[in-house]
């Protein structure tokens, strides 16, 4: 195989040069991070299993008309993914108060929240992150007034949609996080879904139970992380034990 070219070198991803112009690889690590860098560690497997549930859910969420960057999945640690221009914004949708937001307000982790709520974070390590409203990020020209229209749109949707897909398998949705990016076609740009959506980047709790299975077992030292990524996989019906073409409805539980 000819050697790619590497352009970027993430917390969790690699970016590789894509085979065509206008595509990227993306290779999902098993790195693990947490708080900004201060906690480091590994979490065998993630990144096979992260490649799986993202590409599951990028696939459903364009089904229903969420455009995204990804093509299509090349091998276990792999997707092919058109090139966008990342927008510098993290965008949380949160339906149930926990981390960050628990802290800032006071409210018991596992609250629900009256709606649903939309925050956006500059995406900044040496700043931390900051929570930003819309008139810092249209002053600082980080997005237009519209492309946070559209993208607030994008998230409500990934978000209602995703509550009920992960309902379905007995999972509640309590917050994620989704990135953004200008896909520019011609003249044309467009708003697409990029990143990715795992449980590095969700928070999902066992409806029955409330046992997390996503990445705060990793920030809290909660210990069995790598079994809570694989059954988000298992209960998706994406687990790569099931064979190379595995990409099976979500299982209803009962
Ligand atoms: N999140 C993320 N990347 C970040 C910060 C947050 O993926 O850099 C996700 C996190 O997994 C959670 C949601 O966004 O699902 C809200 O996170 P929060 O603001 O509560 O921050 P945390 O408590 O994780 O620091």
């Amino acid at each position: 195989m000819t050697r790619r070219r590497r352009l970027y070198e993430g917390k969790a991803k690699v970016l590789f040069e894509g085979p065509e112009p206008g595509t990227i690889v993306q290779y999902f690590k098993d790195d693990a991070t947490a708080f900004n860098n201060q906690k480091q560690g590994v979490i065998t497997g993630k990144g096979v299993l992260n490649n799986r549930i993202s590409e599951y859910l990028m696939v459903r969420l364009a089904e229903i008309g969420v455009p995204t960057h990804f093509v299509r999945r090349l091998n276990m640690r792999e997707q092919l993914v058109k090139e966008v221009e990342i927008i510098p914004l993290e965008v949380v949708v949160r339906n149930v108060a926990a981390g960050s937001f628990s802290q800032r307000f006071k409210i018991d982790e596992g609250t629900p929240l009256p709606r649903s709520i939309v925050e956006y974070y500059l995406k900044n390590d040496d700043l931390g992150d900051p929570l930003v409203t819309e008139e810092h990020i249209t002053a600082f020209g980080w997005a237009a007034t519209q492309d946070l229209d559209e993208m607030l749109q994008f998230a409500l949707r990934t978000n209602d949609f995703l509550c009920g897909l992960f309902v379905g398998v007995g999972l509640r949705l309590v917050d994620f996080k989704i990135e953004f990016g200008r896909l520019w076609e011609e003249e044309d740009m467009r708003i697409v879904l990029a990143d990715e959506i795992s449980p590095d980047s969700c928070r999902l709790w066992d409806i029955g139970t409330n046992e997390k299975l996503d990445k705060d077992r990793f920030r809290r030292d909660l210990g069995q992380v790598a079994e809570a990524y694989q059954e988000v996989a298992r209960r998706l019906g994406v687990l790569p034990e099931a064979g190379p073409i595995d990409i099976k409805g979500p299982k209803v539980m009962q």
